[in-house]
């Protein structure tokens, strides 16, 4: 007999999982999770708490309790870094995440972090799991590198089976025979992990690639390919980074990163929420460009078919089904005013068209 699980329960559709207050998973909107490997300071936090929450992130990461591969390396500032950690959360408004490496750290670290994370190193720790389970805190369950979705899912249910619905799912890359990248990035399995449970699934290049050329390329394509979110990881000074230095990228770039992806900044300075207004107007731009291209293309086709380039049930049709999906900030009457001299333009373009063929 099939076994019944809970993290099957309404697979295909996706719960939402809220931290802090306006941080949620498996919403419209993607979660940007970013900040440093590790804790490594009051000052070092506080930076890079101020550059992620500028930039728009909307949860602040860093690891006090590090699993590190050798017991001699920075193992993390433990229950400092995560007063560190909250505190610079709260200078900032943002929600904090941070790794749990021991059952008996659970209590402690619930004490201090709005959300538990379980690293890779740990996905299989089962005494782990069910502490995290009972915490009362969300819970951030990595994938471990050599770990299948199967499995993946399954400790995922050890925290479900004590009552804990508050999970979600990061793929941080996958041990494979190519080592161009520190892991491999598998967007596949995280996308078929997130047809068989209800829980967001998010990713977390950073990790998976290890190299911070490809983070903001890896970044855009698991917010293209539908994942909840992205996980980064994100220095005031990277080459000064105690861990994973090589993969950390500066706030400067992670602010350049959310403007080329289109997520807000959270910043209330002018000339940061102009620049993003920009990168929106110019996206907007290229798809108007785009559109222009392919109703050209239609012109063509209805001036071989003998067909009137004016077609007003067809515009009438298009304003309708627009102002139907309007999200409730752009007004019917906006969508109607718009789209009437968007269509003009391409009515405009299409009539050329008829007259120079
Ligand atoms: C981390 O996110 O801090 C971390 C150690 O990642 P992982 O467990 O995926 O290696
Ligand atoms: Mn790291």
């Amino acid at each position: 007999m099939a076994e019944e699980l809970l993290v099957s329960e309404g697979a295909g559709r996706t719960r939402q999982v809220v931290v802090g207050s306006f941080a949620r998973f498996g919403s419209a909107e993607p979660v940007v999770i970013a900040g440093p490997c590790a804790v490594e300071s009051a000052e070092q936090i506080l930076r890079a708490a101020e550059g992620v929450a500028e930039a728009g992130a909307h949860v602040l990461r860093g690891g006090a309790f590090k699993p590190r591969t050798s017991p001699y390396a920075f193992q993390g500032l433990g229950r400092a870094g995560l007063v560190h950690l909250r505190d610079a959360g709260r200078a900032v408004g943002l929600p904090v995440v941070t790794e749990v490496l021991d059952a008996q750290d659970v209590a402690l670290v619930a004490d201090h972090a709005d959300m538990l994370q379980i690293g890779a190193r740990s996905m299989q720790n089962f005494a782990l799991l069910r502490a995290a389970g009972r915490s009362g805190r969300p819970v951030l369950l990595k994938r471990g590198a050599g770990a299948t979705v199967d499995e993946w899912l399954h400790s995922a249910e050890y925290i479900l089976a004590e009552g804990n619905r508050e999970v979600v799912l990061c793929e941080r890359g996958i041990r494979s025979f190519e080592p161009s990248t520190r892991n491999t990035l598998d967007l596949g399995g995280a996308l078929a992990a997130r047809r068989r449970t209800s829980l967001p699934v998010i990713a977390d290049p950073s990790h998976a690639c290890g190299r911070r050329d490809l983070v903001a390329a890896l970044a855009a394509a698991v917010l293209a390919s539908g994942l909840d979110g992205v996980m980064l990881e994100v220095h005031p000074d990277p080459d000064r980074s105690i861990s994973d230095a090589a993969q950390s990228i500066s706030t400067g770039a992670f602010a350049a990163l959310m403007r080329d992806l289109h997520l807000p900044p959270a910043s209330d300075d002018l000339e940061v929420m102009r620049d993003a207004v920009d990168g929106l107007d110019e996206a907007i731009l290229s798809l108007l460009e785009r559109r222009m291209a392919l109703s050209a293309r239609i012109g063509e086709h209805k001036r071989r078919r003998g067909l009137h380039p004016h077609q007003p049930q067809r515009e009438r049709d298009i304003i309708e089904r627009l102002c139907s999906r309007s999200g409730g900030r752009v007004e019917p009457e906006a969508v109607e005013r718009i789209w009437s001299e968007i269509l003009s333009a391409s009515r405009a373009d299409q009539g050329d068209a008829a007259v120079q063929g």
